[in-house]
């Protein structure tokens, strides 16, 4: 029978490369996340012919639990249960601490941290039930190192490696596995969009973001592919990986190596 997959924050970027992935393998998959609703039909339309799964799209903003648990609910009614979950929605802000809007860290910490929480207390029963279940938190180097004017997003990703190991313990003799995916900077929409504001706040050029800033800790001096992402989670859904829990899979060219 065809897998049931929810992706968070998968109408664009590594969120929607990772559905995409899971589609082409035959799984039914929800799709979450915001844009423009003409192209996000087109983007469900797309996947859906891929392997010959449903693919439904559901608007669950992650700032919401009540709107998160009908996500879940949703995939549940559609497809009997989640099989494999990946949280992966998104934002980031760029600020020094002191000027950081005290409204971004709260969103970013919902979006990054919270919302994990809430679509694994939804899903986890159902797991349970099943006696099977794969949930794959996409994090970041960032949750394993720093860098200056991220506060929101270096602590969110950090509490996410932390929720990973505690749940992953809690699951270990159900079948179920957790663990985290940490990608270097892949060029996605999230990205292209701190360019300007790192560069405002260190003075340097754009492309001296990209080769100073972004590249100079990945010692392949390369940016992560979406799809190297996607075949991570994959992976981490397969019976091959059934021992690895608790664990992160780090995917940033050599960056938290030095
Ligand atoms: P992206 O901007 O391309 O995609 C983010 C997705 O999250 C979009 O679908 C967006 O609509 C969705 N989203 C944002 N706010 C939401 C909300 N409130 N509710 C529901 N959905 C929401 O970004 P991306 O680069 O693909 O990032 C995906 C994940 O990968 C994020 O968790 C990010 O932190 C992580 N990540 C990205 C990089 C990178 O270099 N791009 C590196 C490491 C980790």
């Amino acid at each position: 029978m065809a897998r049931s997959v929810v992706v968070t924050g998968s109408t664009s970027g590594i969120g929607l490369g990772i559905a995409r992935a899971f589609a082409a393998e035959g799984a039914n998959v929800v799709i979450n996340g915001f844009g423009n609703g003409q192209e996000i039909e087109a983007a469900r339309a797309e996947l859906e012919k891929l392997g010959g799964g449903t693919v439904l799209y559901h608007s669950a903003d992650m700032t919401k639990p009540d709107e998160i648990e009908d996500l879940i609910r949703t995939a549940e009614q559609s497809f009997g249960t989640v099989d494999v979950l990946v949280n992966n929605a998104g934002i980031q802000h760029v600020a020094k601490i002191e000027e950081f809007p005290v409204e971004k860290w709260d969103q970013l910490i919902a979006i990054l941290l919270s919302s994990a929480f809430h679509t694994m207390r939804n899903t986890i029963p159902l797991m349970k039930k099943a006696g099977k279940g794969r949930i794959i938190n996409v994090a970041s180097a960032h949750g394993l190192v720093a860098s200056p004017f991220k506060s929101a997003y270096v602590a969110a990703k950090h509490g996410v490696l932390g929720l990973t190991k505690s749940a992953a313990l809690e699951l270990a003799e159900f079948g179920i596995t957790v663990n985290a995916i940490c990608p270097g900077y892949v060029l996605t929409p999230l990205v292209e969009k701190q360019i300007p504001a790192t560069a405002r706040e260190r003075g340097i050029s754009e492309e001296a973001v990209k080769t100073d800033v972004m590249l100079r800790l990945q010692a392949t001096k390369q940016f992560v592919s979406i799809d190297e992402v996607a075949q991570t989670a994959i992976f981490l859904a397969s019976d091959a990986a059934r021992q690895i829990t608790g664990t992160h899979i780090s995917i940033d060219g050599g960056w938290t190596a030095q």
